[in-house]
């Protein structure tokens, strides 16, 4: 009844010709009927992305916005001007950001509420570090980051939201948490939201991210509560993506 999403963020890397490439693929390839699959390429492709996937299923994405609509806040871009180039998902709260550019539970909070202020379905990251996991305080770590944001939300404004899991030790590093790790966790989030509203839990959908790749997809995304996949280098080549999303 959750409707998976597998959804591939190129981080910052990719090009026109890459976009276009994506295009040609998604047009012809057949997908798994009911699963939905996005792309998240930089702020500068969407346009030429809108184009280039105009004839495929394939939905769009972006990788942050600014928590304010507009002014003077050079280099930034606003949920409003995604929503212009047609993004229907955007990445809040990626380990990237939170580390590279210090965006704290706070700051991820207003990015989710200006993400729902426009429409657009906020993908809310979460996960633990490597010395987090080793000093067992995974569910600690995942449960507040996930509970700052939620708990702070109007139940309908939690329903719109999508939390991808994504340990950080596994990101980019080839070190793929195992299913039943990721489920593990998964599981905990969910039971997390059952505690304020079963249905609305019932209804999260969860996303594992790390690594994910064409060989271990199908085992991922198998477990119950692995509703789909953040997928990073893999979503880089087409091939790969479309082995991904076919694997759903
Ligand atoms: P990866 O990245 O698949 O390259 O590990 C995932 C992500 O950062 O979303």
């Amino acid at each position: 009844m959750r409707t998976p999403l597998l959804a591939g963020n190129w981080k910052m890397n990719g090009s026109v010709e890459l976009v276009e490439a994506f295009g040609r693929a998604f047009a012809e390839a057949e997908l798994p009927e009911g699963v939905e699959v996005a792309v998240f390429p930089p702020f500068p492709y969407l346009h030429a992305a809108q184009n280039a996937f105009a004839d495929t299923s394939l939905l769009l994405g972006a990788q942050s916005l600014n928590p304010v609509h507009s002014g003077a806040h050079t280099g930034e871009v606003s949920g409003n001007m995604l929503c212009e180039f047609g993004v229907r998902y955007v990445l809040v709260g990626h380990s990237e950001r939170r580390q590279l550019y210090r965006e704290g539970d706070e700051e991820v909070f207003s990015r989710v509420l200006a993400a729902l202020s426009v429409g657009l379905t906020p993908v809310l990251c979460v996960g633990e570090s490597l010395e987090e996991r080793d000093a067992g305080r995974t569910m600690e770590v995942v449960l507040r980051q996930v509970g700052f944001v939620m708990s702070r939300l109007e139940p309908e404004q939690r329903a719109c939201v999508v939390i991808a899991y994504e340990p950080v030790w596994a990101i980019g590093t080839g070190r793929t948490a195992t299913p039943a790790q990721a489920q593990e966790v998964m599981a905990g989030i969910r039971d997390y939201q059952a505690s304020y509203n079963r249905e609305l839990a019932e209804g999260l959908r969860l996303l594992y991210g790390g690594s994910m790749n064409a060989g271990n997809a199908g085992e991922l995304l198998a477990q119950p509560d692995i509703d789909g996949g953040l997928v990073g280098g893999a979503s880089l080549k087409v091939d790969d993506f479309l082995a991904i999303c076919q694997s759903a």
